[in-house]
This record gives C-alpha cells, sequence and structure tokens, in this order.
C-alpha cells in the first residue's frame, strides 16, 4: 500500500461557540440527536503550513467510513456536533472534514485516531472551564479579548488564535478558539502564524 505522505508544519484545532454560529446571518440546526450542550463544539483538526497556506483534500480515495469511528459515535455526537441545516446526524460534517482535512494528516494519524485525537485535545483543552473559573462566561456580556487570550494562556500555556462573527445587531462576538497542535495531533505548541481574527477589541459571549 502506498502511503500518501503529505507534509504539514502543524494543525489548527479549532472550536465553535454554538451560541455565535446559531445567532449569526446563517441560522443553525440542532442534530438529530438533540440540543448540543452549552460548551464548545469541535469544528475540526486542520493541517497547516507555517507559511499561513494549508493542504486540503489531499486523497479523494479515502473517504470517511463511519464504521471505522463506531466506537467514538457517541463522543462525536456530543462532542463534535454538527449545527448546519437541514438537521442531520452529524456524518455530512465528520466526512466533510475527515476528506477536506483530515486525509491532510493522512501520514500521521488514520481515521480513527484522527478523531479520537480532535476527542482527546478537546477534553484537554477544557475551554469553558477555564474561561467560567475566570469570570468569562456565555452571558451576553462583553468581555474584552486580551482578558480571553489571557485566562487560555494560563491554562493550557500557549495563546491561542480568537475568531468572531457578528449578531445580527451586529456586535462582535466569539466565535472559534483555534489552538496549534504539533503534527502527532496531542500536544498543544506556540503558533507558528494565527489565523485572522475578525475581533473587536471587547467581544460577546452569547448565550446558547
Ligand atoms: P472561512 O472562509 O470561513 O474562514 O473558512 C472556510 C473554510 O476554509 C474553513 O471551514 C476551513 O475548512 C478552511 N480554512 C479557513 N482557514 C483555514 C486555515 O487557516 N487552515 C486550514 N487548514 N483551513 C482553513
Ligand atoms: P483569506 O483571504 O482569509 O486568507 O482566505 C480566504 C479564503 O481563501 C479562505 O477561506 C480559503 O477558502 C481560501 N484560501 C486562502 N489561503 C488558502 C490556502 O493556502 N489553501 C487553500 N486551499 N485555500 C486557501
Ligand atoms: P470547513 O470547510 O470550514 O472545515 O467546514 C465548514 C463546512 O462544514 C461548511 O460546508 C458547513 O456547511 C459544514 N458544517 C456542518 N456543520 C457545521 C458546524 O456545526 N459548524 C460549521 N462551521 N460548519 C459546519
Amino acid at each position: 500500500l502506498q502511503s500518501v505522505a503529505q507534509d504539514f508544519d502543524f494543525f489548527y484545532f479549532v472550536l465553535q461557540w454554538p451560541g455565535a454560529y446559531c445567532d449569526s446571518r446563517h441560522s443553525c440546526c440542532y442534530p438529530k440527536t438533540g440540543k448540543p450542550a452549552a460548551d464548545f463544539g469541535i469544528h475540526g483538526l486542520w493541517p497547516n503550513y507555517k507559511t499561513g497556506g494549508w493542504p486540503q483534500n489531499c486523497n479523494p480515495d479515502s473517504q470517511f467510513d463511519d464504521l471505522r469511528v463506531s466506537d467514538l459515535m457517541s463522543n462525536l455526537q456530543r462532542e463534535w456536533p454538527t449545527l448546519s441545516c437541514p438537521s442531520n446526524d452529524g456524518m455530512k460534517f465528520w466526512t466533510h472534514e475527515w476528506e477536506k482535512h483530515g486525509t491532510c494528516a493522512e501520514s500521521e494519524l488514520d481515521q480513527h485516531d484522527y478523531f479520537e485525537a480532535g476527542l482527546k485535545l478537546k477534553q484537554k483543552a477544557n475551554l469553558l472551564h477555564s474561561l467560567t473559573n475566570a469570570g468569562i462566561k456565555p452571558d451576553d456580556k462583553f468581555y474584552e479579548i486580551k482578558d480571553i487570550e489571557s485566562t487560555i494562556k494560563k491554562s493550557i500555556g500557549f495563546s491561542p488564535g480568537l475568531e468572531c462573527n457578528k449578531d445580527s445587531s451586529h456586535n462582535s462576538q466569539l466565535y472559534q478558539i483555534y489552538l496549534c497542535v504539533d503534527t502527532s495531533a496531542s500536544n498543544f505548541i506556540n503558533c507558528p502564524v494565527m489565523p485572522h481574527g475578525r475581533c473587536d477589541s471587547r467581544v460577546q459571549f452569547p448565550k446558547f
């Protein structure tokens, strides 16, 4: 079997705040398994180059196969829920993430290990817990971006990338948190390059 070695330098581990996905210009739909918890959900684990670009859709022959992650299914439903419409069971989202991003890390992780790595990283990051402990809660109030950054840095040891979107009143709000991870998908690292954030200096942390 020929391996499809695809070089990349690090991963962005991207978490999404469901409240900010749902109250922005696109509406959201809860997965068939029910409304997700009021917690960050996994968006994806994205191979990247340290120069800022990235590979994608690296292996059209490697399709998502739910049988390979059957032992992870209930954790995926809980921790990696889809919010896109129409309502579905999540298989479409995981298929998209595997085929677009996961296939570019196949030299490091097979399909099972890719999804398992995402689940482990989420547990390790425990972001809502750290933020809440620092008084930064999803209560529709506004928080300083630098306080969100420093709280996460104190907790995991590395600065996150923060991405914002706008709610219907055009308030800047916390949408996604990017953590940089080594190529084995197990350790947080300093980001070689930060994603574009588009956050105001004060942002809303919307309820979900
Ligand atoms: P957007 O235009 O919403 O920022 O990103 C659209 C899509 O492009 C994302 O869902 C993701 O698949 C991909 N993308 C955006 N930024 C990055 C990045 O920095 N690294 C990687 N690997 N993919 C990205
Ligand atoms: P941006 O202007 O934010 O850098 O990129 C806008 C869009 O261009 C991204 O959402 C993504 O779809 C695409 N893009 C930018 N850089 C790359 C790259 O290195 N690789 C790929 N595949 N798409 C990119
Ligand atoms: P990306 O290409 O940025 O990795 O992922 C975005 C794609 O995943 C879009 O096609 C979007 O419709 C789909 N998707 C399904 N569920 C979700 C979700 O909960 N959040 C986001 N951001 N995208 C989702």
